[in-house]
């Protein structure tokens, strides 16, 4: 699979520091989302008090129309004081809105307005932050308009105050100037509380907006956070699994004596290190076996010569002294005589086993004719034991020489371990598999328990007493090796007392 890895050389440093990443990555994206929600909350929430500073500003002004109201007939100087107190509201709101639509605006100012429009303090920074960063949004900048248009009026509320202030502190106010003057200030109010009704409606209008895109964002942040963490943390731990099952199964193949296999290294990281150095361990065992497969080739071809000197000398001796040297001389000599046949079969299947594939001529091989040979070879095995043999149609096929040794350890072995009390018959045959030939080598003999089923076809495994069935436990070994040289596989389905069928495959190459 290709790996979702952002960066394809990450792959290769080590496994703490790809943890240290993703963990490192996702605190990034987690600060980012936390930031995105204390920007939310901020925008939300000075938007808000933008909202109740409104409410405050209308009250102001209402409470000022009125005061200058109750002035016009009170002409009590208190009153007019009222009304110009709770003008310093929307006058301070009006110094902040000037100053926030300067280009080189002053937070001083814009601050000190606020805190005259009787906003709290600690909502200011966050309703200038707001205005400055969203005035060109619709919804703010409508918004804006209307307080531009409030000012305005409230300028007008102004003079029509001062006028009257003036009139009645002439000392000889004229009624119907008075009520001139009184009489606009009413469809003000009016008009001011549509304005007042415009900007709440605008700014709700506007935060429920703003929400709806906070959500959106805090959605899509939330999302980007869990996806890529998830895509992460499992990129690297598939590239975990990927390298611990590689090394798994070639462990398992070179375990089974499959030496030619090796862990494929997809990073350079700590698992591709072991992969690494396992491989190199089985380079390190391909070449041991090698030096060992010559030596015990040297050390037995060498000890065929003395050996050969012994078996002459005591066929000799054999010959012109038994019978004179009394039984217990007698006894010594053939324990001599069995000693070095095991030894020369000894020696016989080691070189054997050395030889096998050292000098391979790949050619055709007709397996029925081997086979053949084979029995001709053990007649005598055959007909001591009294074997039924049957000889199923054998194919011709592509393959080395060594094949004969092949049946001929497989065949040799039905026949000594078959069961002595029993009419011993033995199968041999072979079927066309999709790409290779599946052959078998069935007995009703002694059997093998099934814990032994893959030990036996390692070299000097027996599983039975030596005096009963004299071998070397060389002869599976040999046939393992003779298939593995063929590309295929050998193994075997037993059950003691029932007997054991050997099978094998050899692929079919052309
Ligand atoms: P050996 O020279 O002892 O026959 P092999 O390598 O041919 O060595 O076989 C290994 C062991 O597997 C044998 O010692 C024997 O215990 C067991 N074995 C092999 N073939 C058979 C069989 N046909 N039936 C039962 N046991 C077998």
């Amino acid at each position: 699979m290709k790996t979702f890895f952002p960066f394809n050389q990450l792959k290769d440093i080590s496994i703490t520091k790809k943890l240290y990443f993703v963990i490192g990555t996702m605190a990034v994206l987690i600060v980012v989302e936390l930031g995105t929600l204390w920007f939310s909350i901020h925008t939300l929430s000075a938007v808000r008090a933008l909202v109740s500073a409104e409410g405050l500003w209308s009250k102001a002004q209402k409470d000022a129309a009125y005061q200058l109201q109750k002035y016009r007939y009170s002409h009590n100087a208190a009153d007019y004081e009222a009304f110009q107190n709770f003008m310093s509201v929307p006058n301070g709101d009006h110094k902040t809105r000037v100053e926030l639509l300067k280009p080189d605006f002053d937070i001083a100012i814009a601050r000190q307005g606020f805190l005259e429009g009787r906003v709290d303090a600690d909502d200011i920074d966050g309703m200038i932050s707001m205005l400055r960063r969203f005035y060109r949004i619709s919804y703010i900048s409508k918004a804006i308009g209307i307080w531009t248009a409030g000012d305005s009026m409230i300028t007008k509320l102004v003079i029509i105050g001062e006028i009257l202030h003036n009139e009645i502190s002439s000392g000889h106010p004229s009624e119907e100037i008075l009520n001139k003057i009184a009489s606009e200030i009413d469809p003000l109010n009016v008009q001011l509380t549509q304005l007042e009704d415009n900007f709440s409606l605008t700014l709700g209008e506007g935060s429920r907006w703003l929400e709806h895109i906070i959500l959106k964002l805090l959605f899509v942040v939330a999302l980007t956070v869990e996806i890529s963490g998830l895509v992460m943390s499992i990129t690297v731990s598939r590239g975990i699994t990927k390298g611990l099952k590689e090394i798994t199964r070639a462990a398992n193949r070179i375990k089974k004596g499959d030496l030619t296999d090796r862990a494929a290294i997809f990073a350079r990281d700590e698992i591709g290190k072991v992969a690494l150095t396992m491989n190199q361990m089985t380079d390190q065992l391909v070449q041991s076996n090698k030096e060992l497969g010559q030596f015990a080739y040297i050390t037995s071809h060498d000890l065929q010569e003395p050996l050969r000197t012994i078996t002459n000398y005591t066929d000799l001796f054999q010959e012109d002294y038994r019978g004179k040297l009394g039984d217990e001389g007698d006894k010594y000599l053939n324990s001599i005589n069995k000693a070095t046949v095991r030894m020369s079969n000894l020696i016989k299947d080691i070189l054997e086993y050395s030889r096998i594939g050292k000098n391979k001529v790949f050619e055709s091989v007709d397996c029925n004719k081997i086979v053949n040979d084979v029995l001709h070879d053990l007649e005598t095995a055959i007909q001591e034991s009294n074997a039924v043999i049957n000889v199923g149609k054998l194919p011709v096929i592509n393959g080395y020489s060594e094949l004969r040794s092949l049946f001929q350890n497989l065949i040799s072995n039905a026949i000594k371990y078959r069961k002595k009390d029993q009419q011993l018959v033995i199968d041999i045959g072979a079927s066309k598999g999709e790409d290779e030939w599946n052959f078998w080598v069935k007995d009703n003999g002694i059997g093998i328990e099934n814990i032994y089923f893959e030990r036996i076809f390692t070299i000097f495994q027996k599983l039975h007493s030596q005096k009963e069935y004299p071998g070397t436990g060389i002869g599976l070994a040999n046939c393992k090796k003779i298939v593995e040289l063929h590309g295929g596989k050998i193994w075997v389905s037993s059950e003691p007392n029932i007997g054991s069928t050997f099978y094998f495959t050899i692929p079919q190459i052309t």
